[in-house]
């Protein structure tokens, strides 16, 4: 199997994270890289798995079914689902997910409650947040969050582990610095990171200036994968 030129974009994504975190006078290991794996084959995943990456990032809940189907036997692999989340999908994400980015009305939670409960497992969560309020996308208000935070409190098998934020201008990283500024601010207001340790900031285009925000989980698709296929 020729696992080249993702080993090597991985390779080249890892040294550019660990360089923004020194940077930002931050230690290189606390900024994990989620691989985006959305619309790429199951061989892209092997062959990132394959030069020791763990954490994958999939936004479309049949996709991450096949996948993780498919790829079940790659042990310590960890799903990370960071699309939008309908109520009718959360039966293919929560017996696959290990972390769910997108938790963004109470509602949500209950239902990630309901089919982890009967599953018996736990799922990390982080609650999405909309910071730029623009109205497209998808991600709870600022003045939402503590609302969400305690319909997550209150489901014995969801464990807040932080906020996420998906910026309006995604290619243009120091309009999205304010962004990931104040996502931090944000998880000062709710507990701070003691009780959130993640923030869930920064794609290919925009990773370090997220890093130098605070970011501990970046969210990289493209830089490793290349163009996303069909
Ligand atoms: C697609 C996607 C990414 C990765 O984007 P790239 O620009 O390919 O790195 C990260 N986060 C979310 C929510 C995405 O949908």
């Amino acid at each position: 199997m020729d696992s080249g030129p993702v080993a090597d974009a991985l390779e080249r994504v890892r040294a550019e994270v660990h360089a923004s975190a020194r940077a930002a006078g931050r230690a290189p290991e606390s900024v994990r890289i989620v691989a985006v794996s959305k619309l790429q084959g199951p061989e892209a995943v092997r062959a990132a798995y394959a030069a020791g990456q763990r954490d994958f990032g999939e936004n479309y809940a049949q996709e991450l079914a096949r996948k993780a189907d498919e790829l079940e036997a790659l042990a310590g692999l960890r799903w990370h689902f960071i699309g939008h989340l309908q109520r009718n999908k959360v039966k293919e994400v929560a017996p696959r997910a290990a972390v769910v980015h997108t938790v963004d009305r109470a509602e949500l939670a209950l239902e990630l409650e309901r089919r982890a409960d009967a599953l018996g497992r736990r799922l990390e969560v982080l609650v999405q947040v909309n910071v730029a309020g623009e109205v497209q996308k998808s991600g709870c208000r600022p003045d939402e969050v503590g609302a969400v935070l305690e319909a997550v409190a209150r489901a014995p098998h969801l464990v807040a582990v932080g906020l996420m934020t998906l910026p309006p201008l995604e290619h243009d990283a120091a309009r999205n610095r304010p962004c990931f500024a104040a996502l931090r601010e944000l998880r000062e207001r709710h507990g701070g990171a003691r009780l959130l340790p993640e923030l869930s900031m920064g794609m290919s285009g925009d990773f370090a200036v997220a890093i130098d925000e605070g970011a501990t989980i970046v969210r990289i698709g493209t830089a490793i994968f290349g163009a996303r296929g069909a």
